[in-house]
């Protein structure tokens, strides 16, 4: 009887292991035939995050896409504080307004498919709208930095050419009295009473001066220019569009591919150093009323000099100081602007009048200018400022009304 029981439950045991091994088997068979959707599904590529050099192939917008960047070949020069430079840089959209190199924190501007600039980065207040109280030309307060030796040289081009366009807007900050240029041109001229050498302090006292007098006219948004400069003032009206006057906005074109580092002596004692970036003064660059408010401290009524005496750098670099540094706002890099320390003429001649800034150099050496032919010949017109300005201005009545002649 015992040895019978003891059978029994061993065959129960060997006949449940068998019903467990062929349930095993089934159950996959079991299971519904699987729906497409069900699927595993790729997960979304996370890209790390970009740093330096890779910021030049890519410009992100605010909806997440990255947009291609045609960097192309990028020269390096002796820059207008004798460093290193680099240009050349436009997107494959034919747009060269947009994105730029750099490392770090910086903001870059780009244009929207509508023409707007888009603005990111550290302070990525969404751009306005443009739609209700529209920016004017009046509401522009453009500063020409100029010295005595250059009022007829460079001055007569400007006057003759965009400054035409913006007379009431365009305040021309010189270090000498000069009747004649004042009766003749009609324009606004201020005489700085700063020295006429090419100094740290004296370029520095003429920016002093260009600040009190923006705080002063109440206008919207503050742009400095440099006298071999040509603005696009349409282009430069549709750049300030996209932005508000009382957001934080600093736009201009860095002449470095790097933050300059400077000892911090105006948070410290010096013995820490600070890094920011800062728009080249001889590419133009523009400030928001609502920034140039935060700068008073640092900036108005002669605090500019002590400012740039105690960081030791020249007038363009202590505006970035004074905005990213201390401010901790972010410039915006535009390829917009332009000065002659990068390749003129590599800016394709199909977006010339799209820029909001251009600039000539080294006529007689290596001729830096850009490239925009017709209607003046390189002789007649060594800067193309006066073809630039037919482009953009056929009426003007020195302009050549009909067929314009090929001469380059
Ligand atoms: N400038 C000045 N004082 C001088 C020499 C130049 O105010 O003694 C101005 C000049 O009128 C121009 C700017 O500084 O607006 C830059 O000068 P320039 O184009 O000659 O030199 P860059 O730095 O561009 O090579
Ligand atoms: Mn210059």
């Amino acid at each position: 009887m015992h040895i019978a029981s003891v059978g029994v439950s061993k065959l129960c045991f060997l006949l449940s292991l068998a019903f467990c091994g062929l349930l095993l088997v089934l159950i996959p068979t079991l299971q519904p035939p699987p729906r497409h959707g069900d699927l595993p599904q790729p997960r979304p590529h996370a890209k790390p995050a970009r740093q330096g050099k890779d910021l030049a192939n890519s410009v992100h917008n605010p909806g997440g896409l990255v947009l291609p960047v045609h960097a192309g070949k990028m020269p390096l020069a002796t820059g207008r504080n004798g460093s290193s430079v680099r240009h050349g840089i436009s997107i494959e959209t034919g747009d060269t307004s947009n994105g730029d190199y750099g490392p770090g924190r910086a903001t870059y501007a780009q244009k929207s498919p509508q023409g707007g600039s888009l603005l990111r980065g550290k302070n990525g207040a969404p751009p306005r709208s443009g739609s209700r109280d529209p920016l004017e030309l009046k509401d522009i307060f453009i500063a020409v930095k100029t010295t005595r030796k250059y009022h007829k040289s460079r001055l007569g081009l400007l006057f003759q050419t965009w400054v035409s366009q913006a007379k009431e807007q365009t305040h021309i900050f010189t270090d000498s009295e000069d009747k004649e240029l004042r009766m003749s041109s009609g324009a606004n001229i201020i005489n700085t009473n700063c020295s006429a050498a090419h100094t740290r302090q004296a370029l520095c006292c003429k920016m002093s001066v260009e600040y009190d007098k923006f705080i002063e006219s109440q206008k919207k948004w503050f742009c400095h220019m440099d006298d071999d400069n040509y603005v696009i003032l349409p282009s430069l009206l549709r750049l300030l569009s996209s932005y508000h006057h009382s957001q934080d906005v600093y736009l201009g074109r860095p002449s470095l591919d790097h933050p300059i580092e400077a000892a911090e002596r105006v948070k410290s004692d010096g013995s820490v150093s600070v890094k920011f970036w800062f728009a080249t003064g001889g590419a133009g660059f523009c400030i928001s009323r609502g920034l140039a408010l935060k700068m008073s401290p640092w900036a108005s009524l002669g605090n500019f000099i002590s400012t740039a005496e105690k960081i030791r750098l020249p007038d363009d670099c202590t505006i970035g100081y004074i905005i990213e540094a201390l401010l901790e706002v972010s410039l915006t890099h535009t390829h917009l602007f332009h000065s002659h320390l990068e390749n003129l003429q590599k800016l394709p001649a199909e977006t010339v009048l799209e820029q909001v800034t251009l600039s000539y150099g080294g006529f007689e050496n290596r001729r830096n200018v850009v490239s925009v032919g017709g209607t003046f010949s390189l002789i007649e017109d060594p800067s193309r400022f006066k073809t630039v300005h037919c482009l953009l201005y056929p009426d003007t009545d020195w302009c050549p009304r009909v067929n314009p002649r090929q001469k380059n």
